[in-house]
């Protein structure tokens, strides 16, 4: 294990004073703070789910603890923001690409984040890969083309 993350719940919580920062993602949101995408897994089966629940969806184990993915996936869904809450690196006039992304953990796991970069190429398969953006100070999840897209 790399070095310990010391936040406690309540200065997660803090942190991020415009989510909804909750039981069941707090770790999620302490694994952003070192720029570590977080995702709940089972213990008990393996099985992923994303968003996070205190049961998994699988076996119903409450054994589950959220580990960090590679953020490596592919575009299943895509929509595109024309407003929103500034942050870096992202232009609302040219669309801002909100995608839904299957990670390569498990089939059907889908994580939502913007796609950064050119967006003349985004599309549904378009291979990503997990980079981190900041929005008021913190570090947000977001994605870009993943640099072996033939
Ligand atoms: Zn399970």
């Amino acid at each position: 294990m790399g070095e310990m993350v010391t936040w406690t719940d309540a200065e997660v919580i803090a942190a991020f004073p415009n989510a909804s920062v909750d039981q069941d993602n707090v770790a999620h949101y302490r694994g952003r703070l070192t720029h570590k995408l977080l995702v709940h897994c089972c213990r008990e089966c393996g099985w992923w789910h994303e968003p996070p629940r205190p049961v998994c969806a699988k076996c119903w184990s409450d054994r589950v603890e959220a580990r960090e993915v590679r953020g490596s996936g592919r575009i299943a869904l895509l929509t595109v923001l024309r407003v929103g809450s500034p942050a870096s690196g992202v232009d609302y006039d040219a669309g801002y690409p909100l995608a839904a992304v299957e990670l390569v953990e498990q089939a059907g796991l889908r994580f939502t984040a913007g796609v950064v970069g050119d967006p003349a190429g985004v599309r549904i398969g378009t291979k990503v890969e997990l980079i981190w953006i900041e929005r008021d100070g913190k570090p947000v999840p977001a994605f870009q083309q993943a640099d072996d897209e033939g």
